[in-house]
């Protein structure tokens, strides 16, 4: 697989060259328009921008923003991004008005050495996610037009090389494609994890649902020495226990699944022992904490308890190496963010070896206020770091060894 380093050493200068960034930022309305809430990608997305400018490459960044329908839609533009971009590069980034339009080309045409633009958000063409071959490869040929002969395409959206799509894969079979810097770094760590790991490692799953965790969950479970569940998809465990559950979230059809990974696994899998529960999502209501045999009716499982915080803290110190995906509660409100802030701090003390994946984690550890150096590495991708641990092949990244 070539890489960032090849490029720069065959040289960029005054060469255009397209990159797929992972820009795909949360945003919140502050009142006066969209504001991002976590900008943590957009700087992940920095280190490869920069060498490329730096080296004098004509920067041409596309990327997705949310799951617009395949339109344009105000609401998904990547005008808020282009700026903070801008801001972080220190010098401003240009925002194209469409994805390979007119105004894509004018503004490409007009970069000077050393310079950088972001195409309008690559999603708002249908055909960037398509099923059809032909449809991705025509918007793909028309990206590539864009960077012209010379040309060149550095991936580097980690949280999107797990998928099949033109600015992803496409492009990469039209233009000469190179690894960048944030791809490498994350597929290094995950081999890391996938590889060797030192023992115990200890894998902390939480989220909102089993079903798309339970493919890691199986092939992780014969790897690792402990499985410590929390967030949503504990209650499915323990209905699988035979617990009463109340209110909580629960994936019914994935009872007899959970049952068979306790029978199979149990003496690995840690479920919660105690819950904070409310009666509604809200940040004010009140909250009881009971022992994980005691959840009341009506009521809903919102956190793992203190009893529990403190026997995953004890699995956790002993770690060498640990992977975490998923709060442990619902982060976001307050009364319910203990379990995760506990749990995440615990981690930060450990000696382990440490890797934080999925999008709302990563976002939980800075919503927080936890030092991102705590963690060994923090990944960009949630679902990308899912598959890659599953063993999966992930076609952004297949496409570019096998070139
Ligand atoms: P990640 O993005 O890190 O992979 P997920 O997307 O799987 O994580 O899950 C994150 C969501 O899970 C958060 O929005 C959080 O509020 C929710 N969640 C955690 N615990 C619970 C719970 N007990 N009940 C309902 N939702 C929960
Ligand atoms: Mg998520």
């Amino acid at each position: 697989m070539k890489t960032l380093d090849d490029l720069l050493a065959e040289g960029v200068s005054g060469r255009r060259v397209l990159v797929r960034s992972d820009l795909n930022v949360p945003l919140g309305d502050n009142g006066a328009g969209e504001t991002i809430t976590d900008d943590g990608r957009i700087r992940a997305s920095l280190p490869t921008l920069r060498r490329l400018a730096d080296a004098g490459a004509r920067v041409v960044v596309t990327a997705h923003l949310g799951r617009p329908k395949g339109a344009p839609d105000p609401r998904y533009s990547l005008r808020p991004v282009a700026a903070r971009l801008g801001e972080l590069l220190g010098t401003g980034v240009r925002l194209a008005e469409d994805v390979t339009g007119p105004s894509a080309r004018s503004i490409v045409d007009s970069l000077a050495d050393g310079g950088v633009a972001l195409l309008e958000n690559v999603r708002f063409d249908p055909r960037e996610t398509s099923k059809d071959d032909a449809e991705r490869g025509g918007l793909a040929g028309e990206l590539a037009a864009l960077v012209g002969e010379s040309g060149a395409f550095v991936s580097d959206g980690f949280g999107v090389v797990h998928r099949k799509q033109a600015s992803v894969f496409d492009v990469a079979r039209v233009l000469p494609g190179y690894a960048g810097q944030l791809v490498l770094a994350e597929i290094e760590v995950l081999r890391r994890l996938t590889g060797d790991p030192e023992q115990p490692y200890v894998v902390v799953l939480g989220g909102s649902k089993v079903s798309d965790k339970l493919a890691v969950i199986e092939s992780l479970l014969p790897r690792v020495d402990r499985l410590l569940v929390g967030g949503g998809m504990c209650f499915t465990f323990m209905a699988a226990e035979g617990l009463g559950v109340g209110d909580s979230l629960l994936e019914a059809e994935m009872i007899d699944t959970c049952k068979r990974l306790l029978a199979e696994s149990g003496d690995k899998i840690m479920v919660p022992a105690d819950v904070v529960m409310a009666e509604e999502v809200t940040a004010d209501a009140p909250t009881h904490t009971v022992l994980a045999a005691q959840m009341w009716e009506g009521w809903k499982g919102l956190d793992i308890g203190p009893i529990t915080a403190e026997r995953y803290g004890q699995v956790i110190a002993e770690a060498r190496t640990i992977f975490w995906n998923g709060p442990m509660g619902v982060f976001e409100l307050p009364p319910f963010a203990v379990g995760t802030a506990q749990v995440a701090q615990d981690i930060v003390d450990s000696n382990a070896y440490s890797v934080v994946g999925g999008g709302d984690s990563a976002a939980a550890v800075r919503a927080l206020g936890l030092p991102e150096d705590g963690f060994s590495h923090i990944s960009t991708g949630g679902g990308a770091s899912l598959e890659f641990l599953e063993g999966k092949e992930l076609p952004g990244i297949a496409v570019l060894e096998r070139a």
